[in-house]
């Protein structure tokens, strides 16, 4: 059974986000950037077992500039910080972040003047990912939301209507040092 008995007859509707949307979410390509033990379970996400070909992403780049998701995997030291940028700046635009697991999203349980206290002080992130490590099951839950997020992208007035009213949320947040917890 082909693809074309599946489709309707007649003629298809829909806009130009969505289809870039969906092209850009479906050919998804990663830049080599293992950290620390997080990067052994991003390893499994790529093999047999987990599977991340199902998406067609299971070939990691050696080349930023062939890549567009980077997924900081591991804790980010202040000596590799520059180096994560310049990788980061050399990827191509639309690019995305993936944070994985605690060290790399706020510094896990290295508080000290080594790591930075999370990669989102380097590079803008798209997914924080808890867990320490994160289970390649949670990895490639991160990479689901993500194609989610990156299908709805929004273009042009859209797209900065969009970012004028994100702006607007987080600027009306309660700025964390005024969260209150269970660790406060
Ligand atoms: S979150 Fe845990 S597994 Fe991941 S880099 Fe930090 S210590 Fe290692």
């Amino acid at each position: 059974m082909g693809l074309e008995e599946k489709l309707p007859s007649g003629f298809l509707l829909t806009t130009v986000e969505g289809v870039a949307g969906y092209a850009r979410k479906n050919s998804m390509w990663t830049v080599t950037f293992g950290l620390a033990c997080c990067a052994i379970e991003m390893m499994s996400t790529g093999g047999a077992n987990y599977d991340m070909g199902r998406f067609g992403m299971e070939v990691f780049r050696p080349s930023p500039r062939q890549a567009d998701l980077m997924i900081v995997a591991g804790r980010v030291s202040q000596k590799m910080a520059p180096i994560l940028r310049q990788v980061y700046d050399q990827m191509p635009n639309p690019k995305w972040v993936i944070s994985m697991g605690a060290c790399a999203s706020s510094g896990g349980m290295f508080n000290n003047y080594a790591i930075v206290q999370g990669v989102d002080h380097i590079v803008p992130v798209d997914i924080y990912l808890p867990g320490c490590p994160p289970r390649p099951e949670q990895l490639l839950d991160a990479i689901l939301k993500l194609h989610t997020k990156v299908q709805d992208t929004k273009f042009g007035s859209n797209r900065a209507a969009e970012v004028a009213e994100l702006e607007r949320e987080a600027l009306l947040a309660t700025p964390t040092s005024e969260m209150k917890g269970l660790l406060r």
